[in-house]
């Protein structure tokens, strides 16, 4: 995978080294489509009870959730965490103190890495895993495994598209000081409606508006999305992972009393495995089944591609 100068990495074969089976073709997600089932998912507005994990996520805290119930099972979790560089990469997680750092959306494509052949052999193994992604990281992870684990639980969101790392990196660069660290969706000033950027230096603390933010603004305006992001073959009513999440925009509309501004969640239940694991942690959460075409009124990505920036 090469980073390229539009900001993604891209794959490159190695002709020295392909031997020309043709797997890769045979496997790809978007050259063999899964046929989608026709039942709409369960669908619900959720927040996590514990309200100190919920303003550390950027939606209703309900990945917390999900994620515990798979550690407490002995389980492994994937998901995407910044490094030390500030770039965002898939890492392993198997206990509760470390989930800090999968928590909260990093607006940029997470490097997979060597976690799908690590999922794999722990799969193999028996472990249980909660694997979590974009659609199209979820898809690819199910292309590559090539069979069903009934110890395998995927979780995707309602994506956006992701921004380009170049950008981002320039971004960074114009503070005076190195960025330590940056939180996307920060609530504690203006709450979850209206997030904030948070970007801590050496010495200082920036809140900014995200609508005013130069990074977020423009990405939220779909001016630098990876180009396939712009034609996602996988916005669909029904994934294949066993839940979504996504953030309950317009939750006013559809049950204001859900919104206490630290954030709800939009969840759909896609598998009897989701369903399982919901019914299991329904207690932890304060939720309300709701209507599936109501819920993504105001949040179109579920099924639509973001249209690109003219
Ligand atoms: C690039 C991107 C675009 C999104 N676009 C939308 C949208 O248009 N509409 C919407 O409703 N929701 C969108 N979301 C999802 C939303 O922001 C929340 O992540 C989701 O609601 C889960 O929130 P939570 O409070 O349950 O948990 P949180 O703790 O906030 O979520 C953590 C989960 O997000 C995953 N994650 C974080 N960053 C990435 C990344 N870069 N790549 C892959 N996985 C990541 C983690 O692995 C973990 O599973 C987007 C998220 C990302 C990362």
């Amino acid at each position: 995978m090469t980073l390229e100068k539009d900001g993604f990495k891209y794959p490159h074969i190695d002709n020295k080294k392909c031997i020309e089976c043709g797997l890769c073709k045979k496997v790809c997600p978007v050259l063999n489509p899964k046929k989608e089932e026709k039942e709409l998912p369960d669908t619900y507005a959720c927040m996590n009870k514990n309200e100190k994990i919920r303003m550390e996520s950027s939606s209703g805290g309900v990945f917390s959730l999900f994620a515990e119930y798979i550690l407490n099972k002995k389980g492994i979790i994937y998901g995407a965490a910044f490094n030390e560089k500030l770039e965002v990469q898939h890492i392993k997680v198997d206990n509760e103190k470390d989930l800090k750092y999968l928590r909260g959306s990093k607006y940029l494509q997470s490097d997979i890495g060597v976690t799908f052949k690590e999922t794999k052999k722990y799969l193999d193994e028996g472990k249980f895993i909660f694997f979590t992604g974009t659609p199209c990281q979820i898809e690819g992870l199910k292309s590559f495994l090539r069979r069903d684990y009934a110890n395998l639980i995927c979780g995707d969101l309602i994506c956006h598209g992701v921004p380009s790392k170049n950008i981002f990196d320039e971004y960074i660069q114009k503070f005076n000081e190195p960025v330590k660290n940056i939180y996307f969706r920060n609530k504690e000033n203006k709450g979850w409606n209206k997030y904030q950027v948070l970007i801590n230096t050496n010495s200082k603390k920036i809140y900014s508006d995200h609508d005013k933010n130069e990074f977020m603004n423009k990405f939220l305006s779909d001016e630098y999305l990876r180009e396939s992001c712009y034609n996602c073959k996988f916005k669909k009513k029904h994934r294949i992972s066993d839940v979504t999440f996504a953030d309950f925009w317009g939750i006013n509309k559809v049950a204001p009393e859900m919104n206490d501004e630290k954030g709800t969640s939009l969840i759909f239940i896609n598998s009897l495995k989701g369903k399982e694991i919901f019914e299991s942690i329904k207690e932890n959460l304060i939720y309300k089944k709701v209507d599936f075409y109501q819920s993504i009124k105001y949040n179109q990505s579920m099924i639509k591609s973001s249209p690109k920036h003219i």
